[in-house]
């Protein structure tokens, strides 16, 4: 079936103004850290560049500061003067080459400024001082002048943005950003005309609208991007946001709306922007039907739109007119190609893990994919090449690593065999999915299973490797991605306790009492997703944990709603505390910065996650085997599934 016959909306054009896009699939702004010293470079343009020649429709650049007071780091995108042009113009000629359009977004962060570009702490602006609560920055008054700068510097962004050869201009006004602290009457108190009623409260935007339009000319559409709900408890209501709407259209000088969620302000807010995989899908769409109700130009909805069908379900219910499917693109670049063949089962599908995208970026980083881990990376691995020399290669373990090892080394051509020991495949990425709120992360097996077995390695369960298989089958590469097993560090007084461990109970295994004290070493999706099952289950839970907080090594959005969770749950939590012994009824922890004991009393179980140790039987049985041997993932040192998928394509794609 063709996609236009299966998406009929979604494959369809829309006008955007004077700008056609060939379909309704959005790369949205989102930050990459692909940028350097804030300006276009190499990587930057070929990570955009992928999107573009997988087919979407549209991309719109990540945010990009208007103001030297807005850059808190060299990976934003500095648009404050003329020597960005040309890096945008090469970015402009890539995106285009694939008959992509490119817009460009124009930002200010306001109180939302963490530091300056030096590491001071910055003095931020907002419209009448106020804090951020997140950053802990408290931020000064506008002043009239710097009000007339800052719209100037949007109007000069956006002429920049139209002399590189980009096609629309958007302007963020969501996310609790320096425009939206504008339009929220909890937080700007100003009593001049840019204060009070709501039209003063507009009047910041409606001002750097004009002074848009006036340097991009008539024809160039220029939209904005704006919160349907900031669900903060100083942000802008889904009410406010509707009679914001209402008059951005009566300006009549918009191309669109694109309708996303949250604010940065706060983190129960935050946690909307880019929402993980225990939110809804689609989920800024009631929103966007909302607005588009009452407007009269197009709406986009955001927010883990994740596959076509929800999208085309979304368009065809009237709900938006075209749709931000930005991690989708992240997962699977070539996906509107593959609608447009009428692949759609071929598509890898986002699981809205965060890890490697948004979390990677959190941290400093390029973003990537946990399960397409050549994004991020496409001038490395953007191109596939045919093996010269191929060779038979053995893979052993059929976890994510293995698969991803499987996949790239047959894709370029090798003779691969896969062999998994257990009668499925999965590893630990089976009872992580049991987890509440990690049920989608399973999807990663079924994705990089079919990607392995379409590449064309085959593929044997139920069947355990020893050093004899491997010389008798003689391959000229090993792969090991054996993965890693619970590790039980030494415990006073185990014997005297009720203790399991964490995939005792995830898998039904554990008998579980009434009083439960989770000794979490890992602080990561485990200990809290253990807390709210037993507190589900109606047991009184104690989560304690290593770190500063638990879930600390975990991306923040996730860690921030399940701590939210915790919190309904009433789960104690105790921070940075190290298990130390047990007995009958009480568990000892020592504080790891006073070295004073912690007791836990009153327990009936103890449930440990004190993380995993490599599976390296093999490994050591492999010592002096001539043939060249990788050892990857989990099986090399416990970590995360994005380790282990990121060293299986390094080792496939060079076996
Ligand atoms: Fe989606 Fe996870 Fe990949 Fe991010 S890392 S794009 S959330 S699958």
């Amino acid at each position: 079936m063709t996609a236009h016959a299966q998406f009929p909306l979604l494959m369809s054009p829309l006008d955007l103004g004077s700008v056609t896009l060939k379909n309704r699939i959005v790369s949205t702004g989102h930050g990459t850290r692909h940028v350097q010293n804030n300006k276009v470079g190499d990587t930057f343009i070929a990570y955009h560049e992928a999107r573009a020649r997988g087919g979407a429709g549209l991309i719109i650049t990540e945010a990009m500061m208007i103001d030297e007071n807005s850059v808190n780091s060299p990976g934003h995108l500095y648009v404050g003067t003329d020597d960005v042009i040309p890096g945008l113009t090469q970015l402009a000629d890539a995106v285009h080459a694939h008959g992509c359009k490119l817009f460009g977004q124009v930002f200010h962060l306001g109180l939302e400024q963490m530091s300056t570009l030096d590491g001071r702490r910055a003095a931020a602006y907002g419209p009448s001082g106020g804090v951020s609560e997140r950053y802990h920055v408290s931020g000064r008054t506008l002043s009239r002048d710097k009000i007339a700068e800052l719209i100037a510097a949007f109007a000069a962004a956006a002429r920049r943005i139209k002399v590189a050869g980009l096609d629309g201009v958007e302007i963020a006004a969501s996310h609790g950003y320096l425009i939206a602290q504008f339009l929220s009457p909890q937080i700007n108190m100003r009593t001049d005309d840019y204060g009070g009623s709501l039209e003063n409260r507009m009047r910041f935007l409606t001002d750097v609208m004009a002074a848009i339009r006036h340097e991009v000319g008539a024809d160039m559409p220029v939209g904005v991007r704006i919160s349907g709900d900031e669900l903060a408890s100083d942000g802008l209501t889904p009410e406010e946001v509707l009679e914001v709407c209402d008059l951005l259209d009566a300006t009549g000088d918009l191309a669109y709306l694109n309708i996303t969620s949250g604010s940065s302000r706060q983190s129960g807010s935050a946690v909307h922007i880019v929402p993980p995989m225990s939110t809804d899908i689609a989920l800024t769409a009631g929103y966007a039907a909302a607005i588009r109700k009452r407007v009269s130009m197009p709406v986009m909805a955001v927010g883990r739109i994740n596959r076509a069908g929800t999208a085309e379900q979304v368009l065809s219910s009237g709900q938006a007119d075209f749709c931000g499917m930005t991690r989708a693109l992240i997962t699977d670049p070539e996906f509107p190609n593959k609608l447009a063949e009428g692949r759609a089962d071929d598509v890898r599908v986002c699981i809205g893990c965060n890890q490697a995208c948004i979390d990677r970026m959190h941290r400093g980083f390029g973003v990537s994919c946990i399960q397409h881990p050549e994004t991020g990376r496409e001038l490395t691995y953007g191109m596939v090449e045919t093996a010269k020399n191929p060779k038979r290669v053995m893979v052993v373990g059929g976890g994510p690593g293995g698969l991803k090892a499987a996949a790239a080394a047959a894709v370029r051509g090798h003779d691969v065999t896969l062999y998994e020991a257990e009668n499925r495949l999965g590893g630990q990425a089976n009872i992580a999915q049991l987890l509440p709120r990690r049920a989608e992360f399973g999807g990663i097996i079924g994705n990089l299973e079919k990607e392995a077995r379409d590449a064309g390695a085959k593929i044997i369960t139920g069947t355990r490797v020893t050093r004899e298989k491997i010389e008798a089958e003689s391959p000229d590469t090993v792969i090991l991605a054996t993965g890693a097993r619970v590790f039980q560090p030494p415990i006073d007084g185990i014997d005297e306790a009720h203790v399991v461990n964490a995939w005792d109970v995830l898998e039904g295994r554990a008998n579980i009492g009434a009083r439960v004290v989770i000794a979490d070493w890992r602080c990561d999706w485990i200990g809290l997703g253990l807390a709210e099952k037993l507190a589900k289950d109606g047991c009184s839970v104690r989560l304690v944990s290593t770190g500063h907080v638990a879930g600390e090594t975990i991306p923040r959005y996730m860690r921030d709603l399940w701590l939210g969770e915790m919190h309904k749950l009433g789960v104690e939590m105790i921070p940075m505390a190290r298990l130390f012994g047990v007995d009958e009824d009480s568990v000892y922890f020592q504080h790891i910065a006073s070295f004073e004991p912690v007791i836990c009393e009153d327990v009936d179980t103890v449930v440990l996650s004190q993380g995993h140790e490599p599976v390296t039987e093999l490994e050591q049985a492999l010592q002096g085997w001539p043939g060249k041997l990788h050892v990857i993932g989990d099986a090399l040192a416990a970590r995360t599934a994005e380790e282990a998928v990121l060293e299986g394509l390094e080792a496939g794609a060079n076996p």
